[in-house]
């Protein structure tokens, strides 16, 4: 069947590779965590692969185990560390999916009582409180 390649090219690509900045929280051979710039509620990061994985359709198995092991390690840290009382784990994949990054990503949206998430695309967060919330994690984490 008809499938979409892997476009080297892509945000999440750059920053991998340096090419652009990102508030990163954690990092091994494998896996790069960083903060979302338009957070849908506060302390939202994002766990990726450094291989080059369009999304979860095309990911090895190897690989995904590596990031769903951070997915879990930084959504107990995010909650404590941002005092948070859930977490909401988001993974979409192709644009029909709702994906904007071909990227694989899983998003760590730490979450509030009564405090319903913001629409997606709303302005770029302030790099100040983005590294903030950032130190905090990883001050969790014991990075
Ligand atoms: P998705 O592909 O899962 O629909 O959404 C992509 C996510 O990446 C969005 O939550 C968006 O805010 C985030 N995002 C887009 N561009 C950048 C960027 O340049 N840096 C960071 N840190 N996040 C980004």
């Amino acid at each position: 069947g008809f499938e979409m390649s892997y476009d080297e090219k892509n945000i999440f690509a750059k920053i991998i590779r340096g090419e652009l900045p990102a508030e990163k929280i954690f990092e091994n051979d494998k896996v790069l965590a960083f903060m979302d710039i338009m957070p849908r509620s506060p302390g939202h990061l994002l766990v990726i692969p450094k291989s080059s994985a369009r999304n979860i359709l095309d990911i090895d198995d190897e690989n995904l185990c590596e990031v769903i092991k951070v997915v879990k390690k930084l959504a107990i840290a995010s909650k404590k560390a941002m005092n948070a009382t859930g977490v909401t784990i988001q993974q979409f994949s192709e644009a029909d999916g709702g994906q904007e990054v071909f990227h694989l990503h899983f998003h760590i949206i730490p979450r509030y009582t009564g405090k319903p998430m913001n629409r997606p695309g709303q302005m770029v967060k302030d790099m100040t409180v983005l590294s903030m919330q950032a130190n905090k994690i990883k001050a969790e984490l014991g990075v």
